[in-house]
């Protein structure tokens, strides 16, 4: 087959397969590849590296296959073969898939972009990241979060309506607009609206002046789910109280679907009318209060693997710890961080990030206790390495062992280099361990490592997971 049309097919499984694999993995996993072989019913990919491979091959082998098979109709098996040659210029089969993903996904931003203008106001404010899947839950918001999620399954059958108050800059806007987007997912059809108390009271306000206040009554009538956040901002404003009251009870009364928000609990509404506030009192009302030091470490990582950035353990740990509890902060100073890396090309150290947030004083403390906590926690090397094995889907035996096949190297020189660097354990002992290696032989497999990481993101990537997931 002529190698040119083997390309755009590439380009079509591709295309399937961004829509199909998270946007994170898509972008650590998926780097240059090509067809090599396309027979019978057999596709056969050449890729960049064996780090690809292994994980092509071990995490996404259904979803390449489903992709391929929707546009190579016959294929039944599907193959990943390294090929050097990949990076050699004259190779133009080669198709880069983070270049794809970044050139797809700014197309449709585009193309969103578009829609939003004719679609009006509501789509414009709708932040696409907004989702239930990034919202880090942890015990004092999981009663809104399920209770959002609830409502995203089946609008007009579950809480209705729903009240959230909470905290200023606890996610609020974030857990309504995920609601937003997942019922606009699952129901397109649906006229889900979004807006806030201050632009319904500007609607209002225009519609009075303009004498059509029916045409915006009309306007609400026609809502399925009406969600209106921070109506902190309705004190005072008693004519637009009523008008909402009114366009409420409409809604309730044909069971349409109302989620509200507000940042003071319905108590202290007290500028409120009273009816409006007796009315929140019968309803679903849920509270929350601030995340914990747990909580801010995952939703600092959460943030970062989104951005794709990866944050040295200790630098998130002090972020977490010396962050009050608001998560603005965590993020605005993820920001700081990740605009440091690109500008001036600085990673984030302890030392630098402290300074940043004026706490360079307190580093010293903080290393000690960070130390005396990690002795606590001790996991043992036995839990260390059974989580690599598993990590990269090969048998924790053959680590151990003197099993020289190559799928298992990798995972061998990550054990034994956390075993080292995170857990203290000596090079003899780590020899002992691994089948009573001497100790040259694991100095030689650590420093190794630390090669491959230099060149390898990815790996560094998979390293982190790690050891955030140990704890170590
Ligand atoms: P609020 O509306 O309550 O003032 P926001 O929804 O604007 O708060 O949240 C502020 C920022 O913090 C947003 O960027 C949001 O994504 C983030 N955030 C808040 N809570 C969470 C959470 N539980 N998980 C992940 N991100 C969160
Ligand atoms: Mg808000």
């Amino acid at each position: 087959m002529d190698p040119s049309s083997n390309s755009i097919l590439l380009k079509e499984i591709i295309k399937e397969l961004i829509w199909s694999v998270k946007p994170q993995d898509f972008l650590t996993y998926f780097r240059k590849m090509t067809i090599s072989k396309l027979e019978n019913n057999w596709v056969v990919f050449w890729v960049e590296s064996g780090f690809m491979r292994d994980n092509l091959r071990h995490k996404f082998y259904d979803v390449i296959k489903d992709s391929t098979n929707r546009i190579v109709p016959e294929t039944e098996y599907v193959d990943f073969v390294i090929d050097r040659e990949i990076d050699t210029p004259s190779n133009n089969q080669v198709i880069d898939c983070v270049k794809e993903y970044k050139e797809l996904t700014s197309k449709k931003k585009k193309e969103d972009k578009k829609e939003s203008i004719n679609d009006g106001v509501i789509k414009k404010i709708i932040n696409q990241r907004y989702r239930f899947d990034n919202f880090v839950v942890w015990a004092s918001n999981q009663l809104p979060y399920a209770a959002c999620e609830a409502v995203s399954r089946k609008p007009w059958k579950t809480y209705n309506p729903l009240f959230i108050y909470w905290d200023v800059w606890l996610g609020k806007t974030h857990l309504l607009q995920a609601t937003w987007n997942s019922i606009k997912d699952k129901y397109k059809d649906s006229n889900v609206v979004y807006t806030t108390a201050d632009r319904f009271v500007n609607d209002y306000v225009s519609s009075v002046k303009a004498k059509n206040v029916d045409k915006l009554r009309e306007k609400y009538r026609a809502i399925d789910v009406l969600i209106v956040d921070d109506i902190q901002f309705l004190a005072w404003k008693k004519q637009t109280q009523e008008e909402l009251y009114n366009i409420f009870n409409l809604m309730y009364e044909s069971s349409k679907q109302i989620i509200l928000s507000s940042d003071r609990p319905p108590k202290e509404l007290t500028e409120l009318e009273a009816r409006l506030r007796s009315r929140f009192e019968w309803w679903i009302t849920v509270d929350i209060w601030s995340p914990d030091y747990e909580t801010r470490l995952a939703i600092l990582q959460e943030k970062a693997r989104e951005r794709e950035f990866i944050i040295p353990q200790e630098v998130a740990e002090f972020i977490a710890e010396n962050t009050s509890e608001n998560i603005r902060e965590i993020e605005w100073l993820l920001n700081q961080i990740i605009a440091e890396y690109e500008l001036h090309n600085t990673p984030p150290t302890l030392e630098n990030v402290a300074r940043r947030m004026n706490k360079l004083s307190i580093t010293e403390h903080f290393i000690s206790n960070v130390s005396a906590k990690r002795k606590k926690n001790k996991i043992s090397y036995e839990d260390l390495i059974e989580y690599v094995s598993s990590h990269f889907w090969v048998d924790k035996k053959e680590v151990m062992w003197d099993d020289r096949r190559k799928e298992n190297m990798i995972p061998r020189q990550v054990s034994m280099y956390l075993l080292k660097t995170r857990m203290n354990y000596t090079y003899e002992r780590i020899g002992n361990i691994f089948s009573w290696r001497n100790h040259s032989a694991v100095l030689y497999s650590c420093k190794k490592l630390e090669q491959i990481l230099k060149k390898n993101q990815d790996l560094h990537y998979e390293l982190n997971i790690i050891k955030d997931k140990l704890w170590i």
